[in-house]
């Protein structure tokens, strides 16, 4: 039994303590960032072997993992170049390792050939890929556009520091055929005094610059983030600019965390705000982001827009994605890497229906 932990949050890590003293009995490896960090409240419910993460891939000798459906993942870096005070990822993973180019291509070429479409590059940070290489990820996305074949990329969570110093190459990386217009943008906060705490590296006004950036180039762009609320210290007026912030750049899909304290961090030693506090403010935000859900999707109602299969989720039914990664369920049973064009019909939130315009090709069987 090999279970894979993540301890970025205080309830992700107890659910992982639990799972793990269930499986005690058994033939036990543990692996992902809680052995790096927690052996010891992992040796108080269990006595597992530990594989590191990175030992995953180099024996495997390739960076590359076939997802559900049409999608294909590939790991272009871990660890990174961040301070971040609250972050316990950090410990755990230590300083950015970037994957060579050639790996890079190797694994996008192979999972395309072996039918995949969507190819979703993963890593704490994707922005920073090869800052310690003397490289750039507008360079590598310019190099796995040259690929042939029909696929996209999607890319990961990137720091906003990251993208700050790569912003206009990283832009006008965007406007290949082959590049998601999906950027996940993780804020974690509005209020300067905040960033500052949580040692972020930038400023709301710089996300702002990223978001407008985008924005101007590719209207359409869907932009998604992450915030934390009830960081200790956040005062009523810093998660008002949190809220500005969030209404100001509409990031759409959000992904809202209550802040919890974690071991070995430097936040760990700050007073933590009341749980009320940190429960009432991230539905205040939540209640935001679901709005500003609605009005991105409402706005694609009626319109034409070009769509590929790329999972399943019911008997009847297909996952598609547009270029924006909108996420278009059609009531059929397409196969993957269909593409067609449909009109979008009706907004669920986290989905929006669409109804195929009849044609379309199908680059795999
Ligand atoms: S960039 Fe910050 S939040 Fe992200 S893994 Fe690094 S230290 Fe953690």
């Amino acid at each position: 039994m090999i279970v894979n932990t993540c301890t970025v949050i205080g309830t992700t890590e107890r659910k992982m303590l639990r799972r793990l003293a269930a499986f005690a009995d058994r033939d036990l490896y543990v692996t992902g960032c809680m052995p790096l960090v927690q052996m010891e409240d992992i040796r108080k419910v269990c006595a597992p072997q530990v594989i590191h993460p990175d030992e995953i891939h180099a024996r495997a000798g390739n960076i590359g993992t076939s997802g559900a459906g049409a999608i294909g993942v590939v790991q272009i870096a871990s660890g990174c170049v961040g301070q971040c005070s609250y972050c316990i990822t950090r410990l755990a993973r230590g300083q950015l390792k970037s994957a060579p180019k050639e790996a890079i291509l190797d694994a996008v070429r192979h999972l395309v050939a072996s039918g995949a479409y969507e190819i979703q590059l993963t890593g704490q940070d994707v922005a920073a890929w090869g800052f310690d290489r003397g490289e750039s990820l507008p360079v590598l996305l310019q190099a796995i556009g040259e690929i042939p074949g029909q696929f996209a990329v999607r890319l990961g969570m990137m720091h906003p520091a990251s993208v700050l110093a790569i912003l206009d190459d990283l832009v006008e990386a965007y406007a290949s055929d082959k590049v998601f217009r999906f950027l996940h943008l993780p804020v974690q906060s509005g209020s300067d005094t905040v960033l500052e705490l949580m040692q972020r590296g930038y400023r709301a006004a710089d996300v702002l610059r990223i978001v407008d950036a985008f924005r101007e180039r590719y209207p359409d762009m869907m932009i998604s983030s992450d915030f934390i609320t009830g960081f200790p210290g956040e005062t009523d007026e810093e998660f008002c600019e949190t809220l500005e912030l969030l209404k100001r750049a509409a990031f759409v899909k959000v992904n809202i965390t209550r802040y919890s304290r974690r071991p070995g961090t430097p936040a760990a030693a700050l007073k933590d705000l009341p749980e009320r506090i940190r429960k009432d403010r991230s539905r205040a935000l939540l209640a935001e982001a679901n709005r500003i859900y609605d009005r991105y999707n409402e706005r694609w109602i009626g319109r034409e827009t070009p769509i590929v299969a790329t999972e399943k989720n019911t008997p009847g039914s297909t996952v598609c994605r547009n270029p924006c990664y909108l996420n278009v369920i059609i009531e059929e049973d397409l196969p993957f890497g269909f593409s067609g064009r449909a009109v979008i019909r009706k907004n669920r939130r986290h989905y929006v229906t669409g109804e195929r315009i009849p044609g379309g090709t199908c680059h795999k069987v």
